[in-house]
């Protein structure tokens, strides 16, 4: 029995699928997906993402079927599922794709290539995104993403019948691998099909409100493509959406706001590898910050009663309070408020990023660590090379929810509070609250701290180390290793005059 493993990771799908489509070519495969319970033992895994997977596995499983395939799972670490298969019938090769993972995952890459080596099995994996192994210097990196993305898709290979050992085993349930009970009843559904229709109705129809409606959470969830989950399991390729959206916007009879909001959407699906290769390029970006010299400046005085309040959606400030509600049912919210949400807890609330991403991790069912931990360093401030941007929750409140329709959506409580007094109802005397039937301090929260004073300390404790000399001068290494070339990309901030910082070259 000679065959090749294909591990399935967070691409699944069939469809531009190198690994698979090289295997298939080469002879018999085992198609393997591996539920690995140290993984999702992880503070950044949740129920809903083991859901979303599960869900995309059933539309792996019917697409592997569907082209002569069958898909196998195993439970446990990976190392020890290849060492039991090795041993029922020794495999030629391990093939997947490249995964930039959180530590616990890259660590398992590190002992899965060390197995590999001992036993004489070569490991080969493919990309799947516009990210570069091994990159020192971000120079010329958007051509290389270019590239990848005009390269023809893979189509899906026939695969042979195949003499290959069993390993299938019980899936374990959610409670059994520790993970927490709550789930977001209407958060996206996985797998390819439903991926593929959330693609085409934001191509056909959605794509008009891109523009202009991406920033209101009221407008965000329809406006917004929505494919982030379907990325992040790999139920899409990259590749494919980004030629998708290629051809749209080609379409000579395409109507303008449409071209429009896809070429708004072609620059996020570059930002998507851009913020994923500097996890990449640096993965102790997920535990310590990105520019060293701020280490020491939230640690230090963390606040655990502002991180439950926060999570619990009980900060005060209507819109923040908001957001987490509809986190808590949708597993998903638009950038802004996302920005909004680091903003607060980093600033007014002073929590540093790292419990923070855990908890949002955990809420989001997109959770893509590369993303996920630049942006939150991005919008605590502490890459060292971002312009400082700090969203006041009542400004956000006044420009994206003017009428309050989305904050009394997310927190009944608030219903028949008047306009007049929903960026703080706090401040509401007794006789009115009793004629909304709201008590503060009970059905909504007193904020922690007071806004404007805390956030103006925040601000100048961030501000003393930005330009402290010693700090500043580090920012040059740090532009060159992660900045993007493209200012829009990532709010680079403004280099001062001879600072090397000026020397980054703008292509793209
Ligand atoms: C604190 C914070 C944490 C975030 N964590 C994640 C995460 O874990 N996973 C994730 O996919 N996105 C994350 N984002 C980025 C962004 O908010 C989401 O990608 C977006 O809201 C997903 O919805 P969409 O697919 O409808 O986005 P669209 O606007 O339709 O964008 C299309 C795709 O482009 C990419 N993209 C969009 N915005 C960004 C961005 N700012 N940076 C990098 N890529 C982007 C995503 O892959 C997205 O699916 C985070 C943003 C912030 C501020």
């Amino acid at each position: 029995m000679t065959y090749r493993v294909v591990w399935f990771k967070r691409d699944l799908r069939v469809w531009d699928h190198a690994p698979l489509a090289e295997a298939a070519r080469l002879g018999p495969v085992l198609c393997l997906y591996v539920l690995e319970p140290a993984l999702w033992q992880q503070p950044d895994a949740a129920r809903q993402h083991l859901g979303f997977v599960q869900e995309s596995l059933k539309d792996l499983q019917a697409e592997l079927r569907r082209i002569g395939g069958r898909l196998q799972w195993a439970v446990g670490d990976a190392v020890d599922v290849l060492e039991r298969l090795h041993r029922q019938a020794p495999f030629l090769e391990l093939l997947s794709h490249e995964e930039t993972g959180n530590a616990a995952s890259h660590g398992r890459d590190r002992r899965v290539k060390r197995w590999c080596a001992d036993h004489s099995v070569p490991w080969r994996e493919f990309r799947q995104f516009g990210v570069v192994r091994g990159l020192r210097e971000r120079r010329h990196w958007v051509r290389q993403w270019e590239q990848l993305t005009h390269t023809a898709q893979t189509p899906e290979p026939a695969l042979q019948p195949a003499d290959v050992p069993r390993c299938t085993e019980a899936w374990p349930s959610a409670d059994a691998l520790g993970l927490d009970p709550h789930e977001p009843p209407l958060r996206q559904r996985g797998g390819r099909a439903h991926g593929l229709s959330v693609l085409q109705s934001f191509l056909n129809e959605r794509s008009a409100g891109y523009r202009g409606g991406i920033s209101s959470p009221l407008s965000a969830p329809s406006a917004c493509s929505r494919l982030s989950p379907y990325l992040t399991w790999g139920c899409l390729s990259l590749r494919e959406v980004v030629q998708a959206t290629r051809g749209r916007i080609d379409d000579p009879a395409l109507p303008a706001r449409q071209r429009q909001g896809l070429e708004g959407f072609m620059s996020r699906l570059h930002w998507h590898c851009h913020f994923i290769q500097k996890l990449e390029t640096e993965p102790a970006i997920e535990h310590r910050n990105m520019h060293r010299g701020y280490d020491g400046l939230r640690e230090h005085d963390h606040n655990p009663a502002h991180l439950q309040a926060l999570m619990e959606g009980r900060t005060g400030w209507p819109l923040v309070d908001a957001c987490v509600a509809m986190l808590r049912e949708t597993g998903w919210i638009n950038f802004r408020m996302r920005a909004m949400l680091v903003s607060v807890a980093a600033y007014p609330l002073w929590l540093h990023w790292r419990p923070v991403g855990e908890w949002l991790a955990r809420q989001f069912i997109d959770y893509e660590p590369g993303i996920h931990w630049s942006q939150l360093q991005m919008q605590s401030g502490t890459t060292g090379i971002n312009t400082t941007r700090v969203y006041n929750p009542l400004k956000q409140a006044q420009d994206h929810d003017p009428h309050g329709h989305f904050v009394r959506r997310w927190l009944p409580a608030l219903q028949r509070v008047p306009d007049s007094w929903l960026l703080q109802p706090w401040l509401m005397p007794p006789d009115l609250q009793a004629r909304c039937g709201v008590v503060v301090g009970v059905d909504i929260a007193v904020p922690l701290v007071d806004l404007d004073l805390a956030t103006r300390a925040a601000k100048e404790r961030v501000y003393a180390l930005r330009t402290d000399p010693a700090v500043a001068a580090g920012q040059a290494s740090i532009v060159r290793r992660h900045g993007s070339r493209n200012r829009s990309a990532e709010n680079l901030s403004k280099p001062r005059q001879g600072q090397a910082l000026a020397q980054a070259t703008l292509d793209f």
